[in-house]
């Protein structure tokens, strides 16, 4: 049986995904990449019995943080993000709780394990909780992040997805957005269906970078 409670929440225009994430048996949860609509992402809490005490940014993007301050309206709770990205959070969120790689984090009473993933951004992160890899826009099912923006890195992207690529195969893969043909597949999957995933053990893929 699993231990996890994951849920997964399709989220504003930009067919962004928010996670909510726990122990199976819990009355908390936290809240991953609480893009647009925080009143949404508190009632699906409600509805499965728990409240958000965590909010956690895979990186600090507008579409995955932009819900964050009306969270913030409703109760004070704690935001992690890699310490990578803060420098652009920091000043709206003070408090900001930086992260660093492979810390592990109980959040939701779930150990998590981070993973610094830099590439789409210098602090993007992944994060890891019984056999499910929480991949924000580093990873998509068919696809990776852009590598194409400011403070982006087509190189440390290499790096970072031949690091989730080793992961065990039975990994499950919950990316930040609704890209795919579904919405979560195996890591043995995405290993078929993506040829930037696939071709992160070799130097094939800096020349799909472009
Ligand atoms: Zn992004």
């Amino acid at each position: 049986m699993e231990d996890i409670y994951l849920r997964q929440l399709a989220v504003g225009p930009m067919q962004n995904f928010a996670y909510l994430i726990g122990a199976v048996h819990g009355a908390e949860c936290a809240v991953i990449d609480p893009g647009w609509d925080a009143t949404a992402l508190s009632a699906a809490a409600r509805q499965d019995g728990r409240r958000i005490s965590a909010a956690v940014l895979t990186h600090g993007h507008f579409d995955h943080v932009g819900g964050l301050q009306d969270l913030l309206g409703q109760a004070a709770i704690p935001v992690y993000a890699h310490e990578g990205d803060a420098a652009d959070l920091v000043a709206a969120l003070p408090d900001l709780h930086r992260l660093r790689d492979a810390e592990r984090v109980l959040w939701g009473g779930l150990e998590v394990l981070v993973l610094h993933t830099p590439g789409h951004t210098p602090g993007s992160i992944c994060l890891l909780a019984d056999g499910n890899l929480l991949t924000g826009d580093t990873l998509f099912l068919d696809c990776c992040g852009r590598t194409d923006l400011p403070g982006s890195d087509p190189v440390a992207m290499h790096r970072s997805l031949r690091r989730l690529a080793v992961l065990p195969k039975d990994t499950k893969v919950w990316p930040g957005h609704n890209y795919g043909d579904r919405p979560t597949a195996a890591l043995s999957e995405v290993l078929k269906m993506n040829p930037f995933l696939a071709a992160s053990t070799s130097e094939e893929f800096l020349r799909l970078q472009g």
